[in-house]
């Protein structure tokens, strides 16, 4: 049986609450009015899919979201006298009739006019008065309107129309001569002979016919099917109807979306640049869910190891070590030194606070580059835990001094300049330590896992700054292997179920076989390395957006700016999320299958880093992938903005507030 009050709040919740219709007005006519009472016998069951649906005269009754907008747009208020042009099923008018004192309404096939006039007779809806007719002409007898909606296309606003406003009143209409697309207009009259326009983006209607608007026959007879069945649909038209929106990150909404991952050993979160706030706020709101629901205690980011163990510490309520210096002082210092990553490291050590120490949530660096804040920390722990193979340990890393500050140039210095190779004695110093595990760990496990992951980390880095010189895959393949190695340690340290949630940068986490990376340049990435490892028991998720600002460097290690994030690129399928017209939303990428297919194709997406060059972008950022073989699910933000970086305030000593990244 089905439940349709259900369906009809689910309807009103998740298509037009969650996708940014607030007038409670609006929420209550809809939960009110029955949609299944205004659709053809046989499409009830669909009645609360929000998608337009075919009735007769080859016509159609709109989708529920840009019912509620267009009414929105159209500012009614209790009170109001409105006309609607476009009967149609009647469903809009009979919403419009909960809200106002009174709807005329006119459409121009009079069957449909009939149908629609029984249908309020049936419900008791009295004051809705229905005509068969040319809409274009208004209805003058009736005029002045507070509002005028018009739910067909025309060429232009019918002046008929306009001239029946009142002085404030509102007419809304698409207008527009391609048969795809449309832009919603809004016609405010300001005074007896003066109106003002304003321009509400891209929609797609049947043809406005008659004397103000299109002659019959004028416009390409397909506009006229039923909009909603698979095959007829455009790509964006597929994404729309398959985009789950997003609500507001605090909505406790948002997280839910995400309990189909919640089973997974791994879920790994990219992004589409690494200065943008939507694209953190997004991995807090999911990584608090899962942290918090279904025991997830690894937060693993694309931070350095011993960065990222100062916050670790803070946010597990263990005491800062010693004399270190407060982290994420390196370029690109915004990419974790921003007010969203302190929110978020604020949250979890509130959560912690309740826990005992061992079922607390920690927050893990999976990166490479800080090798002499390795050195240090290795050196520290040792001095405490065993100060004569500290003094080895010295000596051993003496080899790696003169480059610590400057560890790309190490590469060069021992392949020209016949300097010593520090290969050996990384690797010997990475092995005692791991072979004292026993011995250590005994004194505090927490602290052996993070001076072992040092200790990997340097050897690991040796070997990468020794290779970076000659540039290539290898390079990049050995720093994503090292970051999955550390992701398997931390998993490992935590017992068979324990469970990780990543960020990372959408290249490093959508699976690199099926983009360029993997077919053209041989290189591999965590994404990857996590599905041949877990399988099914991996969910990779990816994130985009469309324009906005982001937080970026023109060069390497330069000063960070806000810049303009350009529109994005024809070819993309970043510009298919864009003309899908819905703001925010999750596209599961193994829920439809026709929609599946259809992206399979490769196309362009764009990667923005920690440098944007908006003026090289398609050479520069572009990539050719298949979106569905590279993520489990998609997540869209149309319009984005830059992160807020912690201002020099926050890099004082001693501010406890501040506390950790002022530290
Ligand atoms: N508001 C309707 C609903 O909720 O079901 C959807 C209407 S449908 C998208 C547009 C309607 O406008 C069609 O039924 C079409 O016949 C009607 N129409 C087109 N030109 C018209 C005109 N000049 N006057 C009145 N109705 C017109």
């Amino acid at each position: 049986m089905l439940d349709l009050p259900r369906a009809r709040d689910r309807m009103v919740k998740v298509h037009i609450r969650r996708r940014g219709i607030h007038d409670r007005e609006i929420l209550q006519a809809m939960r009110e009015v029955p949609r299944e009472a205004f659709v053809d016998p046989g499409f009830e069951e669909f009645a609360y899919e929000d998608a337009p649906l075919p009735i007769a005269d080859g016509q159609t009754i709109s989708q529920p979201y840009i019912v509620a907008f267009m009414i929105e747009m159209a500012d009614v208020k209790p009170g109001d006298h409105v006309l609607e042009v476009g009967t149609g099923s009647g469903y809009a008018a009979a919403v419009m009739s909960r809200i106002v004192e009174q709807v005329y309404t006119i459409e121009r096939h009079p069957g449909l006019a009939e149908t629609a006039k029984r249908r309020f007779e049936k419900l008791g809806y009295e004051n809705i008065e229905v005509r068969a007719g040319d809409g274009t002409k208004g209805w003058p007898e009736a005029a002045p309107f507070d509002a005028i909606v018009v739910t067909a296309s025309g060429p232009g606003a019918p002046l008929a129309l306009q001239e029946q406003l009142d002085v404030a009143g509102r007419l809304v209409i698409p207008v527009g001569d391609d048969p795809e697309l449309q832009r919603l207009l809004k016609v405010t009259r300001t005074g007896a002979a003066t109106y003002s326009e304003e321009d509400f983006g891209g929609v797609r209607f049947v043809p406005l016919i008659g004397e103000q608007g299109w002659p019959e026959n004028g416009r390409p007879a397909e506009v006229n099917r039923p909009l909603r069945h698979p095959h007829s649909l455009s790509l964006p038209e597929m994404i729309a109807t398959a985009a789950e929106p997003l609500p507001d990150f605090d909505d406790p909404g948002f997280g839910e979306l995400f309990d189909r991952f919640a089973d997974r050993r791994v879920v790994l979160l990219g992004e589409a640049s690494h200065g943008t706030s939507e694209f953190y706020r997004a991995r807090a709101a999911i990584t608090r869910r899962l942290v918090e629901e279904y025991d997830f205690t690894i937060v693993a980011v694309e931070a350095d190891w011993p960065d990222a163990a100062a916050i670790d510490r803070y946010v597990r309520h263990r005491k800062p070590r010693a004399g270190v210096i407060a982290p994420f002082q390196r370029f690109p210092t915004w990419m974790w030194r921003n007010t969203d990553v302190a929110a978020f490291t604020e949250w979890m050590r509130h959560h912690n606070e309740k826990l005992q120490p061992s079922e607390r949530a920690g927050f893990y660096g999976l990166d490479i580059y800080n090798m002499s804040g390795s050195i240090e920390a290795v050196l520290d722990y040792l001095d405490r835990v065993d100060p004569q193979a500290a003094k080895i340990a010295r000596e051993r890393y003496g080899c790696l001094t003169p480059w610590q500050n400057e560890p790309s140039t190490y590469g060069r210095a021992v392949l020209t300049a016949g300097y010593q190779k520090c290969e050996k004695a990384a690797l010997q110093q990475c092995r005692d330590l791991l072979a004292k595990q026993l011995d250590y760990a005994q004194q505090d496990g927490a602290d052996f896992l993070d001076a072992s992951q040092n200790a990997r980390l340097i050897a690991a880095a040796e070997h990468y700054y020794r290779i970076m010189y000659y540039g290539g895959a290898e390079s990049w393949n050995l720093r994503d292997t090292h970051m999955f190695q550390t992701l398997e340690h931390l998993l490992d340290a935590g017992g068979p179920k324990s469970r990780a949630v990543v960020w990372a940068h959408n290249s490093h986490i959508g699976d690199a076989r099926y983009t360029e990376m993997g077919i053209v340049r041989d290189e591999l990435n965590i994404g990857q390395l996590c599905r041949e490892r877990f399988g099914d028991r991996a969910a990779l998720i990816g994130m985009g957006t469309h324009s906005g600002t982001v937080a970026a460097a023109t060069d390497w290690d330069g000063k960070m700016e806000v810049k303009q994030v350009r529109p994005s690129d024809a070819d993309s399928y970043e510009r298919l999320c864009h003309e899908s017209r819905v703001p925010r939303f999750l596209l599961d990428l193994n829920r439809n299958d026709a929609l599946r297919e259809r992206l399979l194709e490769r196309r362009l997406e764009r990667f923005i880093g920690v440098i944007y060059r908006p003026e090289t972008e398609l050479r520069s950022h572009y990539a050719d992938v298949s979106l569905p073989k590279q993520f489990d699910a998609f997540l869209w933000f149309d319009r984005t903005a830059a992160v807020t970086p912690l201002g020099p305030e926050h890099a004082r000593t001693g501010v406890p507030d501040t506390y950790p990244f002022g530290l």
